[in-house]
């Protein structure tokens, strides 16, 4: 049989490659860099990290701690690299980013399976083939994308608002309600009186920013404002915009300033997203400003506002759970692109996309992850968000199926922990799933 084909040798994609050939089945790995770079790697290595060198929270109480944990369980390849290339963080997992990315390399370019094509990948290929090119894919393939998906299903960049846990909501200050009570009032609102408005206002327009690429600063110029710039327009800008209080008082008695609304961001409703509230402040200032508002005091926020460029599909619509494109059997996607977020994230997707594409190859029944491991958990968020205003998303609680009986507060993490790795444990064996 032909050799699968990967496009792409970032993190998802030397992850599925290994779990390819690791099963025996050929692989073709096409790399672009460095004969055409992307605006944001720097090297010829594979699994470059771009940005930070961190893979963040290392310890159970994370939902991207459990997540290392059953990608190690696994037999994740990058997963182990990165552990073997760790430096001093704290509770996170940093590393070594040259030395990290280098053995990644070397690992990789000796499996005995896989033929590394060092191209530019211009289309799709016929036959089995995983794209996992990343958030910067080239612009031939992402038309090639479009042409062949629908022209409302990939997005080119990211301009996200925060997300916050609807349980860690204030409903003594926050209320449903939609504007003028025309709809279902399924907004959550935060209101603000004078005061409150005013101090709010002055710590968002002193806030420090992350600093924008250069690449990136199109994004804003796009047209998708972040708030902390619209804010910097003038002290009545946001109240005529995303915090227009009209239509939506409490009752007769109410007269808010400002009124921030938060959206149902997943079927279950556990998330919420702050509309119009896409912002490229640095995660702590998001955290500082966004519990100043009341009702959002203790506002556990699952996944901060970014802006960055960013090619992902409209999972939703495009994916099924197994990685598998719903419209092309022989087409998988795997890492940012198929709308997860974060380097382990994109690891543990392109795991997935890696070990269900070898499935098929083979002819067997392909794999739904269980819902209670995060992996899972991601692949049935993706899949099922709304299409309308699907994002990204990265490991977190809010879209771990929730725990069944009455639990403390404080053990809650522990106990999925626990439950995640578990089920883990049971999914490989009853799949027979090969773990070294
Ligand atoms: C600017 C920026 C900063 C980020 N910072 C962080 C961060 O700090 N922490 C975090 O957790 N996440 C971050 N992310 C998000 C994401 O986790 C990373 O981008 C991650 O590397 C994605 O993994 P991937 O395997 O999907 O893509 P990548 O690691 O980008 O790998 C894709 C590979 O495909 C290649 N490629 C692209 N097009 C083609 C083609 N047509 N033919 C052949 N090869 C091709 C690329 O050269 C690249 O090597 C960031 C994203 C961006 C854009």
């Amino acid at each position: 049989m032909d050799p699968v084909k990967i496009i792409g040798a970032g993190l998802a994609g030397c992850e599925a490659a290994y779990q390819l050939a690791k099963r025996n089945i050929k692989v073709q790995l096409y790399e672009m860099r460095p004969h055409k770079m992307t605006p944001a790697h720097q090297s010829a290595y594979f699994g470059e990290l771009v940005c930070s060198n961190s893979f963040r929270g290392d310890q159970l109480i994370n939902a991207v701690g459990i997540l290392k944990q059953e990608l190690l369980l696994l037999d994740s390849i990058v997963m182990k690299t990165a552990y073997e290339h760790q430096v001093p963080a704290g509770a996170a997992l940093a590393v070594d980013r040259e030395g990290f990315a280098q053995a990644l390399t070397n690992k990789i370019k000796n499996l005995d399976n896989v033929e590394v094509i060092n191209e530019e990948a211009q289309a799709i290929f016929e036959g089995r083939c995983i794209i996992a090119s990343g958030p910067l894919s080239s612009e031939a393939l992402s038309n090639d994308i479009l042409k062949k998906t629908n022209t409302d299903s990939l997005y080119f960049y990211d301009a996200i608002a925060p997300i916050i846990e609807k349980a860690s909501i204030d409903f003594n200050k926050a209320y449903y309600k939609s504007r003028y009570d025309k709809e279902e009032a399924s907004y959550i609102n935060c209101a603000m009186n004078e005061l409150e408005y005013n101090n709010w206002y002055d710590a968002l327009i002193k806030a420090q920013c992350a600093p924008l690429k250069e690449f990136e600063k199109l994004i804003v110029f796009e047209g998708c404002m972040p708030i902390e710039e619209i804010a910097r327009r003038g002290y009545q800008t946001m109240l005529y915009g995303p915090l227009k209080p009209v239509g939506l008082e409490k009752d007769e008695h109410d007269h808010p300033v400002a009124v921030v609304q938060l959206r149902q961001d997943d079927a279950q409703a556990h998330l919420y997203n702050m509309v119009g509230f896409q912002t490229h402040l640095l995660y702590a200032e998001q955290k500082r400003l966004i519990q100043m508002i009341p009702g959002l005091e203790n506002a556990n926020i699952v996944r901060y506002g970014v802006m960055h460029r960013n090619t992902f599909i409209n999972a939703p619509k495009l994916l099924k759970p197994t990685f598998q494109s719903k419209f092309n059997d022989d087409l998988f996607f795997a890492g940012q692109i198929s709308g997860v977020e974060g380097y382990v994230e994109s690891i543990a997707s392109g795991l997935m996309a890696g070990i269900n594409m070898a499935r098929y190859y083979q002819q067997e029944e392909l794999l739904i992850f269980p819902e209670e491991s995060i992996c899972g958990a991601m692949a049935h968020y993706i899949t099922n968000a709304n299409p309308q205003h699907f994002q990204p998303m990265n490991a977190n609680f809010g879209i771990v199926k929730k725990l069944e009986g009455k639990v403390k507060k404080q053990d809650k993490k522990l106990i999925i922990a626990q439950r995640a790795l578990a089920k883990m444990k049971e999914f490989i064996d009853q799949n027979g799933i090969i773990i070294k």
